[in-house]
């Protein structure tokens, strides 16, 4: 091999080594970025990751981003996590589904400014709500092909303008938070009950073996709250099966409304109902319980002209490491509490306490 490199060609080299070792760097951070968005399937803790990965490798002070409603809905949607933005609260920022802009972005997944988009698109009212946002660079996500999301980004902390170099950096994190929202939608679906939109029995059984874990680390107290409508059958023999969905679908949302985000509601059944409350003691456990039974009780469905109102049973208890050995000793107590709510002439709360002769 010939030693006598010139100086030249030793500058070129240093200069090529660099550039290796910078890619190297980058595809590094590319896969801890990539373990990051994969380790989570909850929707809004790979949001938060999402948004916090693009703002700490491009050292920016904004960054939200858009996301599809729900199947019903498939519409862009500003998420309520995004940072640094000034905007007004008591608007829904939306991207609609037919837009020129998402029929653009679907079929040229690149990076793009404000002002790059507004001369391709011209005077389309599409841009009008990226235009109400002002970010300096938009960034669309794709799941299998489609575009998933759109990412905004604004006010970068060292230089305003995005090399080539970045940007393709920033497609490259977005190609993989486009896979990791798929999976986390899909993660959703599957674990929901399409007609309340609470959790299902299977995912309420994990849920609670998880939450009992936690609860013990940290020391907190969890309850679990179950709740039965009453004299359903009477009722769907009377109004009809039709009629009794509503209902059903009704309590749900009695329940979601008066719980808190970090409680997990299910459709434990039919026509029954779990929340678990981490970190809830039972003087929560039963405030919850209360407003429930309350907003069950005087909410009223309209059906056929007809205003139609049910009551439910509520039984709870508090999860107590000495006697809860598995999950279903927990369940089995909470069942009993809400048999004897039925027992002692329904609509009525019972708790029972760990340790009490059943
Ligand atoms: P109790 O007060 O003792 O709870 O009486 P109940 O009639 O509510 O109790 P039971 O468990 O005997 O009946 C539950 C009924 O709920 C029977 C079933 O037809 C109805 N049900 C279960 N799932 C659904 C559903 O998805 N839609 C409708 N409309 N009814 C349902
Ligand atoms: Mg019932
Ligand atoms: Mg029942």
């Amino acid at each position: 091999m010939d030693k006598n490199i010139g100086l030249n060609d030793k500058v070129e080299l240093l200069e090529k080594i660099n550039e290796f070792e910078k890619e190297i760097y980058d595809l590094k951070q590319l896969i801890e970025i990539s373990k990051g968005l994969n380790s989570t399937l909850d929707g809004n803790i790979l949001i938060e990751s999402i948004l916090l990965t693009c703002m700490g490798q491009m050292l920016l002070v904004k960054a939200g981003i858009f996301l599809q409603k729900d199947i019903m809905n498939d519409n862009y949607l500003l998420h309520r996590n995004y940072k640094g933005f000034e905007l007004n609260h008591r608007i829904e920022y939306q991207i609609a589904a037919d837009s020129k802009l998402v029929v653009f972005l679907q079929n040229n997944f690149r990076c793009y400014t404000l002002e790059e988009l507004d001369n391709i698109l011209p005077d389309t009212p599409c841009l009008n709500t990226l235009k109400a946002i002002n970010p300096d660079l938009i960034v669309p996500l794709s799941g299998k092909g489609k575009l998933n999301g759109i990412i905004i980004l604004g006010d970068r902390i060292s230089e305003n303008i995005f090399s080539q170099v970045e940007k393709e950096y920033l497609l490259d994190i977005a190609s993989l938070a486009g896979i990791a929202i798929d999976n986390a939608r899909l993660y959703e679906m599957a674990t929901t009950d399409m007609m309340t939109h609470l959790k299902i029995h299977h995912f309420f059984k994990t849920a609670l073996a998880d939450e009992i874990k936690k609860s013990l680390n940290k020391k907190l107290p969890l309850s679990l709250i179950m709740i039965d409508i009453d004299h359903f059958k009477n009722f769907n023999d009377t109004y009809g099966h039709t009629c009794g969905d509503l209902v059903i679908i009704n309590v749900a949302e009695v329940i979601m409304k008066n719980i808190r985000q970090s409680d997990i509601a299910s459709r434990y059944g039919g026509e029954e109902f779990a929340v678990i409350l981490p970190g809830g003691d039972i003087s929560e456990s039963l405030i919850v319980a209360k407003r429930i039974l309350k907003h069950v009780e005087t909410s009223i469905v309209e059906y056929d002209d007809k205003e139609l109102s049910v009551t439910v049973s509520i039984g709870i208890t508090q999860f107590d490491p000495i006697f809860d050995k598995t999950t279903d000793d927990i369940i089995k107590r909470t069942d009993m509490a809400l048999y004897q709510s039925k027992e002692n002439g329904r609509n009525k709360i019972t708790f029972i306490r760990a340790g009490t002769k059943m």
